[in-house]
């Protein structure tokens, strides 16, 4: 029986005989019964746990779950976002290969290329990829990977995926996304032609700000390179306790993203008619550059992130973070909780200043991550806020 998203976060991955719950499974290592059976497990004659980071039940639970809402083959869970995205760049690129990355890209990520594969001899170019021309200019006979981020962090630029993935199947590269934003319940990114799907767990897979972990979906083939690069050569797993927690989380993620992207929606609206407001981001918004794409590529809703710029810049920006109550001045996104934050100091203050610009990331942007909270004290908040 084909069953639906919520359906699917309740029951993938577990079963419905013995314990209701997920057992967690703490052990480092687990006993054989004589020396002829431990061969047999170490030559996968027969199944059975060796070792916790070659293997381990709750962890194999939760990524069973992520791969059904996905629609994907398999999953590979690793300790965090940042952890699975170094996991499937470490698999994929060699000396002299280029990565063609685009401009709004988490600044982690962004690091990560520029600073550490840069000292590997990977060479990478940012681009503006809402600007085909501009993707197809940079491309070179070395882009082995195409890195998206779609909607991306943390102006919700839109990237059209089909068209990007035309241009990786037909050049030979590996398109591989990073839909943390999005979530699965937003966007089937394998569906749409990626070869790989990332997300950071910690943000609305998890849920509720009490656990860090990330996940890549894929097939088979490649989910189990990335998890025989980044878990068992790297040792980059995630914790069981931690996947326990992701998977309870993650039971309600169709529910929290429902009430959070129709939150979100509505905000988004009210603030673009504000005259205190001098721009909205927000995918669902018509005024929105990727607004049609979008449309075609996001299912049920546009997310939970708005950034918005203010009429008097940084100075009233600051004053609006200063004095929210309901929102909470953190980092992070996909929380129960909705967080503020403001980029240019704090999240992509690692971005040089002239990438943060080409990016669209001007010095008084604030970012919203909307939880589930009532929507007229979010907006009651806002607005008192925005004095
Ligand atoms: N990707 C995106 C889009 C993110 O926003 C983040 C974190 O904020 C990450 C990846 C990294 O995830 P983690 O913090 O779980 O390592």
């Amino acid at each position: 029986m084909k069953k639906q998203f919520d359906t699917l976060a309740v029951h993938a991955g577990e079963s419905s005989e013995g314990p209701l719950d997920e057992p967690l499974v703490r052990s480092a290592a687990f006993g054989f019964g004589s020396a002829d059976e431990a061969a047999a497990r170490f030559a996968g004659a027969i199944d059975g746990p060796i070792y916790g980071r070659w293997g381990n039940a709750t962890v194999r639970a939760f990524e069973r779950k992520i791969a059904a809402l996905e629609g994907a083959p398999d999953a590979a869970a690793f300790a965090s976002g940042m952890a699975a995205i170094h996991a499937v760049l470490a698999t994929h690129l060699r000396a002299g290969a280029h990565v063609l990355a685009p401009l709004a890209v988490y600044a982690e990520t962004a690091k990560l290329l520029r600073e550490h594969f840069a000292s590997y001899g990977v060479r990478v170019d940012f681009v503006d990829q809402t600007d085909l021309a501009a993707v197809d200019a940079a491309w070179t006979d070395d882009t082995a990977v195409v890195w998206a981020e779609t909607p991306a962090n943390p102006v919700l630029a839109i990237t059209d995926l089909n068209a990007l993935a035309e241009r990786t199947r037909a050049r030979g590269a590996l398109l591989v996304v990073d839909a943390t934003f999005a979530t699965p319940y937003h966007q089937r990114s394998l569906a749409l032609g990626a070869d790989l799907v990332v997300h950071s767990a910690t943000k609305a897979i998890g849920g509720h700000g009490d656990a860090i972990g990330g996940v890549v979906c894929g097939d088979a083939v490649r989910v189990e390179a990335v998890r025989q690069r980044g878990v068992r050569a790297i040792g980059g797993m995630l914790a069981p306790d931690v996947a326990w927690l992701l998977s309870r989380g993650v039971r309600t993620l169709g529910l929290r993203m429902a009430r959070a992207s129709s939150t979100a929606l509505e905000l988004a609206r009210r603030l673009e008619d504000d005259e205190r407001i001098e721009a909205v981001h927000y995918p669902g918004l018509h005024s929105h550059p990727g607004h049609a794409i979008a449309r075609r590529q996001m299912s049920r809703g546009f997310g939970a992130l708005i950034a918005l710029e203010l009429e008097d810049g940084v100075a009233a920006g600051k004053r609006a973070y200063d004095t929210v109550q309901v929102f909470t001045r953190a980092v992070s996104l996909g929380d129960v909780r909705s967080l503020i934050t403001h980029p240019a100091t704090t999240t992509h203050s690692s971005m040089p200043p002239d990438q943060r610009r080409a990016a669209g990331i001007s010095d008084g942007l604030l970012r919203l991550s909307i939880g589930i909270e009532d929507v007229e004290d979010l907006w009651r908040d806002l607005d008192r806020a925005l004095g």
